[in-house]
């Protein structure tokens, strides 16, 4: 038995990740309590990279897995970043 159906992600995945300068553990009450989550404004990034999409110095800065940025509503996120992310332009070589 072959399997000639490659399995397609229905939804495309984007190789841009969630950044932000500080995390925090949130606390009771927020919908994620106990796990780190970003605090202040979130940034987009990509592995390996030492900038955001909009050009800030990040390479200290924690990558969030779990979040998107690009559909992300109930943080804070950058407009430049999540342009970027949204049309995932490659991000300007520095
Ligand atoms: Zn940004």
């Amino acid at each position: 038995m072959t399997s000639s159906t490659r399995s397609t992600p229905s939804r495309a995945t984007s190789s841009w990740f969630a950044t932000a300068s500080q995390k925090v553990r949130a606390g009771d009450g927020h919908p994620r309590a106990g796990s780190l989550v970003p605090w202040g404004t979130v940034h987009a990034r990509r592995l390996g990279s030492a900038r955001t999409a909009c050009g800030v110095a990040c390479f200290t800065w924690p990558i969030f897995f779990d979040l998107d940025v690009r559909h992300e509503r109930a943080l804070e996120v950058c407009d430049d970043c999540r342009r970027v992310a949204l049309h995932d332009r490659p991000a300007v070589e520095w």
